[in-house]
């Protein structure tokens, strides 16, 4: 699945719920996709998994880990449930990294996690919400105190924010 399809369903699912403002409520919108969401003690190294039994989906978050963090695992688990549900019954995800690598240039079970933290990116930094924030604080994407500001207004990490940005065109990383 090519990433601007992700975008798509990611723009639909917004519009579909009528969400317009950030942050978005992205334990809402899991809700409304068909997951059940927990706090569930994983362990260290696990961020979040996803069980699916008989097409619903049973998100667990690590609750210790930062809730930028959280929303991250929450919509990326998300994606897996409505990108991959069909794939397996399982998902366990590490403490992945929030940026992705081009689709192109990675292979089978990793595909998956780049279409997930894709699907992550694109529900919880819309495009056009971005769009709005930047132009109604007039924001200079070049300076940092300004990508900081963003990401607080997203309640996603600032890495999230900036890979976010690179990735749509916005900004460049010299
Ligand atoms: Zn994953």
């Amino acid at each position: 699945m090519l990433i601007k399809r992700i975008e798509n369903l990611a723009q639909s699912i917004l519009s579909e719920l009528n969400i317009k403002s950030a942050p978005v409520d992205i334990k809402t919108i899991a809700k409304k996709k068909g997951a059940t969401i927990k706090p569930y003690e994983l362990g260290e190294n696990i961020s979040g998994m996803l069980f699916i039994k008989d097409g619903e989906g049973i998100i667990s978050y690590n609750p210790t880990e930062s809730m930028v963090r959280q929303r991250f695992t929450i919509a990326h688990e998300l994606g897996h449930l409505l990108l991959h549900k069909k794939t397996q019954d399982v998902f366990v995800d590490k403490q992945f990294q929030v940026h992705f690598r081009d689709e192109n240039s990675a292979t089978g079970q990793d595909v998956q996690e780049l279409q997930a933290n894709a699907f992550a990116a694109a529900i919880l930094m819309p495009k056009d919400l971005l769009l709005t924030e930047i132009k109604k604080h007039n924001f200079d994407l070049g300076d940092e105190s300004a990508m900081k500001e963003l990401a607080k207004l997203f309640n996603v990490s600032l890495q999230a924010m900036t890979f976010r940005m690179v990735n749509l065109g916005f900004f460049s990383i010299k």
